[in-house]
């Protein structure tokens, strides 16, 4: 009976796996979903408090177009280049039911955001994986072989953390016909992002969210910045109302208080060279990271041991059953007391091993 009520491809499919959430209440140190540790801007707080509960009784707009306008200023582009959804996950939702349908491939340089298979699966489409290149540079040549019909990468990608430069990604672009789509969920943290690539091809999406870099997870907010025929398209594919009408007056609130949240991307950033560096000097590996997360390894290359450990101290980091991943943990970029107590953890940790568990792996 199953077998007739949900297709093959569906209960093959392994759904995407979400971080722990621990239970409202519970004191962790928590480190492992990439929020913002700084809470949002206060303007984001008054508006939330000045909502008016006519807003709740009617439908929002269905485009956001408050927050479409907020963000086309910005960015320096027109308003009919940005669509809104309910965190950026909705918008690579909607992204791959415009631009891959049944048969289609999707290729995305590996490792990176595990959703974006999921996503390909479920509208019938594969996803085909190209490793990165050495120093973690794009692999143009690799993605261009597979001739897929779309492009999704992370840039600062996801787990890694490292940043491909923007000529890359162009490079790319134009010597491609389908959608390169560029996920910005962390470049807010980075030194350049590729917004600029948008007016001049038009078959490149970029997405953002608000979710890291403006203290917004819980209220779930993206966007994406593409051409204007493209987001014609894209609009067709959302669901009518899609943002609601209290996330799209804080949202906007949000982005229009760039000074708040300019000053958590400086802390943020300022602090991820210092536990970089402590990390290092601990001789863990720690790889290049322009987000709000480290992806390192301990010097025993035991990745499950670390976190567990750490969670038995009530410090919450992240560990992918991976391939390539067990020897490493992802770190969300914490306040400087919750990095401190990230580094006091691991050396409490790195105390109970036995001495010859501690030397660097090779
Ligand atoms: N893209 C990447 C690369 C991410 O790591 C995440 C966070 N899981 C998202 C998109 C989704 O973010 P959200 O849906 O909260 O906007």
């Amino acid at each position: 009976m199953y077998a007739r009520m949900i297709p093959l491809a569906i209960r093959r499919l392994e759904g995407y796996t979400p971080g722990e959430q621990p239970a409202p209440g519970e004191r962790v140190v928590k480190l492992n979903t990439n929020e913002n540790p700084f809470p949002p801007s206060p303007r984001v707080i008054e508006a939330l408090r000045n909502i008016d509960p006519e807003l709740l009784r009617r439908y929002p707009n269905p485009t956001a177009d408050m927050f479409r306008a907020a963000a086309a200023k910005m960015l320096g582009v027109s308003m009919d280049m940005i669509i809104a959804g309910n965190g950026s996950d909705d918008i690579l939702s909607i992204a791959a039911r415009t631009f891959l349908t049944k048969g289609h491939m999707l290729a995305c340089p590996e490792p990176t955001y595990s959703l974006y298979p999921v996503l390909a699966a479920i509208v019938g489409a594969r996803c085909v994986g190209v490793p990165w290149e050495e120093g973690w540079q794009l692999p143009v040549a690799g993605l261009l072989r597979l001739r897929p019909r779309a492009i999704f990468l992370a840039n600062p990608n996801a787990p890694t953390g490292t940043f491909v430069p923007p000529e890359s990604i162009e490079k790319l672009a134009s010597a491609f016909r389908g959608v390169v789509l560029v996920d910005e969920a962390y470049v807010d943290f980075a030194d350049a992002d590729c917004v600029k690539l948008v007016s001049r091809y038009e078959n490149v999406v970029v997405c953002r969210t608000l979710s890291k870099s403006y203290s917004l997870a819980g209220l779930r907010f993206g966007y994406a910045v593409a051409q204007p025929a493209v987001i014609r398209e894209m609009m067709k594919i959302k669901d009518s109302y899609n943002c609601d009408a209290i996330s799209i007056v804080l949202a906007t609130a949000a982005i229009e208080d760039q000074e708040y949240a300019r000053r958590t991307w400086q802390h943020i950033r300022s602090e991820r060279a210092r536990l970089a560096g402590e990390l290092a000097a601990m001789g863990w590996q720690v790889l290049p990271s322009q987000a709000n997360f480290l992806l390192a390894g301990p010097p025993d290359g035991d990745g499950r041991r670390v976190y567990l450990g750490l969670k038995e101290r009530g410090i919450l980091v992240r560990y992918f059953d991976k391939p390539g991943l067990r020897n490493k943990v992802r770190i969300t970029i914490g306040t400087t007391e919750q990095n401190n107590a990230l580094l006091e953890g691991i050396r409490r940790l790195d105390a109970a091993l036995p001495a010859q568990a501690s030397t660097p792996a090779k």
